[in-house]
């Protein structure tokens, strides 16, 4: 079994949609990557920073998905990050109300012992000198290095981030961030010009549009499924790339052809997270719905079309 280790913020969400609102709820990048991660039977553990006022009973929820907590710090007299959001009708965008760093703010990070091996890392979102930190505590350069960001981290630690990112192999971010990052409208040329700040493959995510996933001028697109119900959108992203990494965790294999089916892969889980508030639906998703989604992406996308 592979060893994955997943860095990002382990959070008190607050979110609003047209839906609903909810009050401080368990939320986080890495929180969602772990809880996505897990259905693909890696070794998983999580590097990461909460407050004294972080129910235990949180992190017990992801002991029982056996993901490996003993690398979330706990500040006693500190408080644990906090981000709030509201969503436009439409789902697809959104408004920060409030990020507070807490105790992310002056968060080292300590990479566990057993976890110094570990054949997978995803740097998921938080502040790219924790992700650079990470990456320097691991010996031997682990077989694949994907990491997700965000337009927070773009205006507010732009050299940090260009520094891990010259580290990585795979980026994902969303189309709005990849334009932030190369100044560029076009995707396929923001994919370039990302290209030669490091990562070899490049994932885009669009929303309920899809993700593309860009290496050297391959192109693949894998689109979202269409929902009868969405209700908040929060951890989509995050869910994606547990989905990819824990796909690559699984099967071992960094080819491209194997990254198109990790972009599903991850595609497939984000589908379920947007279905219920917060970590909700990740909680009880099972292995067979998983597989029943699956189908109707290959059914999706699947045609035959003579070429004349
Ligand atoms: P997503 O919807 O996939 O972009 O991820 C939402 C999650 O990201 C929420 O659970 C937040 O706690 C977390 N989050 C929001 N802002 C930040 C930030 N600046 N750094 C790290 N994590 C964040």
């Amino acid at each position: 079994m592979s060893k994955l280790l997943i860095v990002g913020t382990v959070a008190f969400d607050a979110i609003e949609t047209p839906f609903g609102k909810t009050d401080k709820i368990l939320g986080g990048a890495a929180t969602y990557i772990s809880l996505s991660a897990s259905q693909f039977g890696a070794e998983s553990g999580i590097v990461s920073v909460v407050g004294g006022d972080f129910p235990k009973a949180y992190l017990s929820k992801l002991n029982e998905r056996k993901i490996n907590t003993d690398g979330v710090e706990i500040i006693e007299n500190g408080k644990t990050f906090f981000w709030s959001g509201k969503y436009k009708n439409d789902l697809n965008s959104r408004d920060t109300l409030a990020t507070d760093l807490n105790v992310l703010a002056d968060f080292n990070p300590v990479v566990p012992e057993n976890f110094k091996d570990t054949d997978f890392l995803m740097l998921g979102n938080l502040h790219p000198s924790v992700q650079m930190e990470v990456i320097k505590q691991i010996p031997n350069r682990p077989k694949l290095v994907v990491l997700d960001t965000m337009n927070f981290w773009m205006d507010n630690t732009w050299d940090e981030l260009m520094e891990v990112i010259a580290k990585i192999d795979v980026i994902t971010i969303n189309d709005e961030e990849a334009r932030q990052l190369s100044g560029e409208y076009s995707l396929v040329k923001a994919a370039q010009k990302i290209h030669e700040m490091g990562p070899k493959f490049v994932v885009i995510k669009k929303g309920e549009h899809g993700a593309l996933l860009f290496n050297d001028g391959n192109v693949f697109f894998a689109p979202a499924l269409p929902l009868e119900d969405v209700f908040d959108p929060t951890g989509a992203g995050d869910t994606f790339a547990g989905g990819f990494i824990g796909h690559i965790s699984r099967t071992g294999d960094i080819s491209f052809e194997n990254m198109k089916r990790a972009v599903i892969a991850g595609s497939n889980l984000a589908s379920f997270c947007v279905e219920k508030f917060g970590t909700e639906r990740m909680e009880t998703l099972t292995h067979d719905e998983i597989q029943k989604r699956l189908l109707q992406f290959k059914l999706l996308t699947q045609f035959d079309i003579e070429l004349s």
